[in-house]
């Protein structure tokens, strides 16, 4: 069975599951005892898919849910009893609120990254609850607001619960989705490495920023749920403990999977139940309560859920044929046209002048090489043409854009591609993944629209390299020299008009070496422009049509490979470099 149709398959089966679960529970009647647990652990789990997303996917740590949950709680309770308004209309409110709040403490990342952001996330948490508990004339204060409203379409506890569920089942399938979206992608590129996603063409504040909003949306769609359902609401019910409860619910269950999170909520809100018959001995309920928490934290660092998926793990299935990849290198080749021009590019790291003046023009359809000794400066330079690193002076023009001080995505969008030095691959993804993401660069000319199209070419980068066969694969499954292919397949496949390369043949074997040889010859045959920094002599004087050598920082000799191999100075500067 093709992936598409066993998916579509599924999506039908569950939605028939969650149908049948509401249809039930409309028709059921539970005491308000089991209600109330429903309906407390429907309304956490939305909030705890938000932080699915941010934590799960995008990697950034939020201890402000329940603030977020509170906004949409307080938004619906206070909008319906004291400002009269329609339920719909208060949870609408309260959403948007959220969302815009989310956003704006998600562009703390810009600045902000790690421990910094999660002290952010608990000084907005602090913030809420003084406002909740101090605004008392807008707020009620530390009583709370009670008589809150429920649409009058659903005005039983049990309608409204059966409501709360689909409302549950239907977000709890976007999250589900989200994963394989563009979107979705690119904040698992960003959890997963921060500077290849950027240079991948992922705008990666972005991305960030509207983790946060979801998270938040969610987190206050959660909450005016949370108002309706229990009809009152208080600032306790908000804090920050509250906020640790929803992220060890997110962690407890498996961020990787909505279900996941329903596990996690539902075993959070019940072990506490569960545990109420120790209430007699004082402190003991708490502690059996954290020792539990910790021990399946311990054993299943992947929660719950990733713990049996795990267990079941089926194998990836082959991918289909692939097409023949097309690389277009765009411009007209001209001697005189070059794609990249540096010029004067410093870059000082306090005193050490990594990189001194340089100046390379790099003519369009050429192999370039850039070479050196150990420490001469070549990475460095990579990383600032690639936008890693902030030019200390100079200029860099790339296909005709002043991009000095661009970010790295917006140069990838300009037409920039790199392999690192260090490879750099989304470790969580597999190969077909990893080449996915290069192929939805911003500006790709050369892919056309809808998913199968994207498919489709960063399958046929990968069967470029010659690891169509594995393509779902995780990418951690493959040895060092094929990562480095793949890297080199995620690069091509968004079609770029520069070609950066930092030593691609460093840490291969000889037989991989030649291969990797062939490779390049097959990418410059397409008349694809080409930098290549490599230590290798002999590739380098075979591939390269010009040569750059740099030796502390400066260029030292530039021409084509026969004269400057001969200059004494580049003699020199490698023999020196041996001993
Ligand atoms: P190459 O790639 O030619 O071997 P690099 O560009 O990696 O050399 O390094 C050039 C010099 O800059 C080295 O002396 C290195 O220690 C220094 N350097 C590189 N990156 C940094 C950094 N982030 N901070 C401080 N010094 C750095
Ligand atoms: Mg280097």
């Amino acid at each position: 069975m093709r992936s598409s149709t066993f998916s579509t398959l599924l999506q039908g089966v569950y939605f028939v599951v969650i149908g049948v679960i509401v249809v039930l529970l409309a028709k059921a009647s539970f005491d308000s005892y089991v209600l109330n647990i429903l309906m407390q652990a429907a309304t956490y789990a939305i909030a705890v898919f938000g932080l699915s997303i941010v934590l799960g996917l995008c990697g950034q740590i939020n201890l402000a849910q329940a603030a977020f949950f509170g906004i949409g709680a307080y938004a619906v309770a206070l909008g319906t009893t004291d400002w009269g308004l329609p339920f719909w209309l208060c949870l609408i409110m309260g959403m948007v609120l959220a969302f815009v709040a989310g956003g704006a403490m998600g562009m703390s990342t810009l600045r902000l990254g790690g421990h910094y952001l999660a002290m952010v996330t608990i000084s907005f948490q602090q913030i809420m609850t003084l406002v909740m508990v101090n605004a008392i004339d807008f707020s009620h204060g530390p009583d709370g607001v009670g008589n809150i409203a429920r649409p009058s379409l659903f005005s039983t506890s049990q309608s409204y619960l059966a409501m709360s569920v689909a409302v549950l089942g239907l977000v709890g399938w976007i999250v589900w989705r989200l994963k394989t979206t563009k979107l979705g992608r690119a904040m698992r590129a960003v959890r997963d490495n921060e500077l290849a996603a950027g240079v991948a063409g992922i705008d990666v504040f972005r991305t960030k920023m509207t983790a946060f909003a979801i998270c938040a949306l969610l987190g206050g769609l959660g909450g005016g749920l949370f108002a309706g359902g229990f009809a009152y609401v208080s600032p306790d019910q908000f804090s920050f403990a509250e906020s640790v409860v929803f992220l060890t619910m997110t962690l407890l269950g498996g961020v990787a999977s909505p279900i996941g999170s329903v596990i996690g909520t539902g075993l959070l809100i019940l072990i506490p139940e569960w545990l109420r018959f120790l209430k007699s001995i004082p402190g003991l309920y708490l502690a059996i309560y954290g020792v539990a928490v910790i021990l399946i934290v311990l054993f299943m660092p992947d929660g719950i859920w990733g713990f049996i998926t795990k267990l079941f793990a089926r194998k990836s299935p082959a991918p289909p044929v692939a097409e023949a990849l097309t690389l277009s290198p765009g411009g007209s080749p001209d001697a005189n046209d070059a794609v990249l021009e540096v010029s004067g590019l410093a870059k000082h790291f306090g005193g050490l002048k990594a990189v001194d003046g340089v100046h390379i023009s790099v003519r369009r359809g050429s192999v370039h090489a850039l070479i050196g000794p150990n420490g001469s400066g070549k990475t460095t330079t990579l990383n600032v043409l690639s936008g890693l690193y902030r030019a200390t002076g100079g200029r860099v023009m790339l296909d005709g854009v002043d991009v000095t001080s661009l970010p790295p995505y917006r140069r990838t969008m300009v037409g920039l591609g790199r392999t690192f030095q260090n490879i750099r691959l989304f470790r969580s993804m597999s190969a077909l993944e990893n080449v996915i993401i290069g192929t939805e660069r911003p500006g790709n000319t050369a892919v056309g629209r809808g998913h199968a199209a994207v498919e489709a070419r960063a399958l046929a980068a990968l069967d470029f390299v010659g690891l169509a066969p594995r393509a779902n694969e995780l990418v951690t499954s493959f040895s060092y020299g094929h990562q480095r292919l793949i890297e080199i397949a995620r690069a091509l496949a968004g079609n770029p008009t520069l070609l950066l390369l930092d030593e691609p043949a460093a840490g291969l074997n000889s037989t991989e070496k030649r291969g990797l040889h062939d490779l390049l010859e097959r990418i410059a045959a397409f008349g694809l422009t080409i930098l290549i920094i490599d230590h290798d002599m002999t590739l380098v004087s075979e591939a390269a049509d010009h040569i750059t050598v740099l030796n502390f920082g400066r260029r030292i000799a530039d021409g084509d490979p026969q004269s400057v191999l001969r200059d004494p100075q580049v003699v020199t500067a490698y023999l020196g470099a041996d001993d």
